[in-house]
Formats: C-alpha cells, structure tokens, sequence
C-alpha cells in the first residue's frame, strides 16, 4: 500500500510535464551526511502529509534515523522519509545551489534521487561526458550511446537506477546542460543501439589512443559487438608519459600490498591490441602478478595502452590514449564527423554488426 502511495505521488507529480512514451529515471545524487540548503521548493509529501511550501521555497534538511528534520526559518517539521520534493510552478528545484528538472526524493537511507525523463536526464550527462565543442555528430552519437547505456543499466543500484558519478555515467544536472549536447539529445530523441533487437552494452572511452579493445580483455565477459576496430589515424596522436622513480612504484604497489626491498624487474602482459593485462614484477625467484586496470588505477594512468622504458634512475611510462578502450571513442567519433560520418555510420564503426532504432 505504502508503495502504491509512493508510486501514485510520483506518478502525479510527473504527468503534467512529461510524454507517457518517455521513460522515468531515478538518478542517485548523493548521500546525505550534514545539512542540505534547497530553493523553489513547492511542496514536500510523503505517505501521510502534504506541506505547501510558501515564498521562495527555501529551507534547509538534515537527517535523524528515518526522518527528515525540515527548517523553514521559523518553523520547523519532522517528516518519515522517504519524502518527495516537489518545484514550485514553473520553477526548477536546487539543492546546494545544484539545479534538477523533475522532482527530488530523499530515500529511507538517506540518498537524494532525482525523478526526471530519460530525455531531461541525457541534457545533464553529455556536456560531463563529451566535449560540447565537438562536431554534432559526434555528440549525436555519444547521446544515442548515453541513452542506451542508460536504458541498460536500469536498475543498476538496489534503491535506483544510475549514480551521478562515472561508475554509471556523470550527470550534473541543469547548470551543466550545453546548447549543443542539447540539441543532440533532442535530434536522436528515443533513439537507442541494438544487436539482434536487443539493447547493447554501449561503452564508450575518450581515446582508444590507435585501436580499440576486445571486451573479454578489459572485463572477461566477451561481447560480438565490443570488437576490437582499427580507429582513425589522429588519435595516435593522443600520446602521455608518466615517469615514476623506484621510491614511487614501491609506495603505489604498497597499495596492492606489494612491499618491495630489493632490485626488480618489470615485464608486461599485453592484449592482442598492445594493452597491459598483467604487469609481472620479479625479485630474485619471487614473482607478483597485478592486473594492468589495478595498475592504471595505483598510477593514475589516462589508460592501459602503455610501454615502459628505463634510464638509470627512473622507469617511464609511455601510453597512447584514454579510457578502458572498449566500445565508441570519443576522440574518433570527432574525427570521423569531421571527415564526414554521420552519427549512424560513428556508432556502426564502433559497435560492430549494430543497428539504431526508435526505442520510444
Ligand atoms: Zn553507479
């Protein structure tokens, strides 16, 4: 029943301003763990009551237990979570001067979900995936990926669908929103990837760095669309080094709880396209194995499209690229539009054996 009233709450609040065809994402923003400041507040509701919210809609909300401590300035509520924010008419809700279309939920453990269509939500993501300054084909076909990826991943964390953050995709809400990303979004609207009319896995990496990867390299899970492709020539020239001194791979293996005293030797295990897979460090008769993603991750590398040279008191690191390399790049879909691709022919180039379709 509880959940009946929930569903009907949002289910209100929403009808008015969006397509039935489109669909709902709840957005995961962010734990609450001190005060949070909002403005254009209309109305807060949850199972048992509904505050109208009067003036400029601002107040302020901490958390004890299962209840929301809610501070007008003079009054005072205390409301059994979960609750729903709701804007005021013709206004967009901010909370910690962040802007949201669609309305705010504070779960019963204490997240904001913000509750919008998936069309509202792809404005706030693209201009924090991609460069708005691309070529709008580009962008178009970062968008159709976006959205697919979305629609996929629904679902993803137990109390809603996608974070904010890059474990699922970035989404910045209103503030961020671009001209141009918005206009691909709108341009590709309901569009989605699919293979054998099933929604793909759409990855997508900022810089393949030359080639991209097969997907069972980077995760083990092989995808007959994730192949490995041969991407445009100009981004070979996305070139990195980093030089790291004996003192720093000792303290950055420290953290995969390698503790390393004397000489050593460094080999790498490379993928079919030139990727570390392993990196295999030696002491006398001793050997460890750490992954080349944990090595990325210890040397806060762009990627793990890298060789490594010596001199005598230093190794370097030298890497093409950015990103796992699975899946669309981002850099090369910007030089296929220049040279002409429209977005279709970017997202077949990448995915292979792929169609684009109208999901809604
Ligand atoms: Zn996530």
């Amino acid at each position: 029943m509880k959940y009946l009233i929930i569903f009907s709450i949002i289910f209100l609040l929403l009808s008015h301003s969006l397509s039935q065809e489109i669909p709902i994402i709840r957005v995961g923003l962010f734990k609450i763990d001190k005060e949070i400041n909002f403005t254009n507040v209309g109305e807060i509701l949850n199972s048992y009551i509904n505050v109208e919210v009067d003036g400029k809609g601002n107040l302020s909300l901490r958390l004890e237990e299962k209840s929301a401590i809610i501070n007008f300035g003079k009054d005072l509520i205390i409301l059994t979570l979960p609750i729903f924010l709701n804007p005021q008419k013709d206004k967009l809700i901010s909370v910690n001067s962040m802007t949201y279309k669609g309305i705010l939920e504070i779960s019963e453990n204490g997240w904001i979900i913000n509750t919008l269509n998936l069309e509202d939500y792809l404005m706030g993501v693209l201009p924090g995936e991609i460069s708005h300054s691309y070529p709008l084909e580009a962008l178009k076909a970062q968008a159709v990926s976006a959205r697919t990826y979305a629609l996929i991943n629904f679902g993803r964390h137990k109390f809603f669908d996608l974070c904010s953050n890059v474990h699922c995709q970035v989404y910045k809400g209103v503030n961020f929103e671009r001209e141009r990303t918005n206009i691909a979004v709108k341009e590709t609207m309901g569009e989605v990837i699919t293979y054998n009319g099933q929604l793909i896995k759409a990855y997508y990496h900022s810089s393949s760095g030359g080639i991209t990867e097969n997907s069972e390299d980077v995760w083990g899970e092989y995808c007959p669309y994730l192949r490995s492709v041969r991407d445009v020539e100009e981004v070979n020239n996305d070139v990195w080094t980093v030089p790291l001194s004996l003192e720093e791979i000792k303290m950055g293996l420290n953290k995969a709880n390698i503790y390393l005293e004397e000489i050593f030797s460094i080999e790498l295990e490379k993928s079919s396209t030139g990727r570390v897979k392993n990196v295999i460090i030696r002491i006398n008769d001793e050997k460890w194995t750490i992954k080349g993603t944990l090595w990325r991750e210890i040397f806060n590398l762009r990627s793990t499209l890298f060789d490594i040279k010596y001199d005598n008191t230093r190794i370097y690191l030298l890497g093409k690229g950015m990103g796992h390399g699975v899946g669309l790049s981002q850099r090369g879909a910007k030089f296929l539009a220049e040279r002409g691709y429209n977005y279709r022919e970017i997202i077949k180039f990448y995915y292979k054996g792929v169609e684009t379709q109208k999901w809604y």
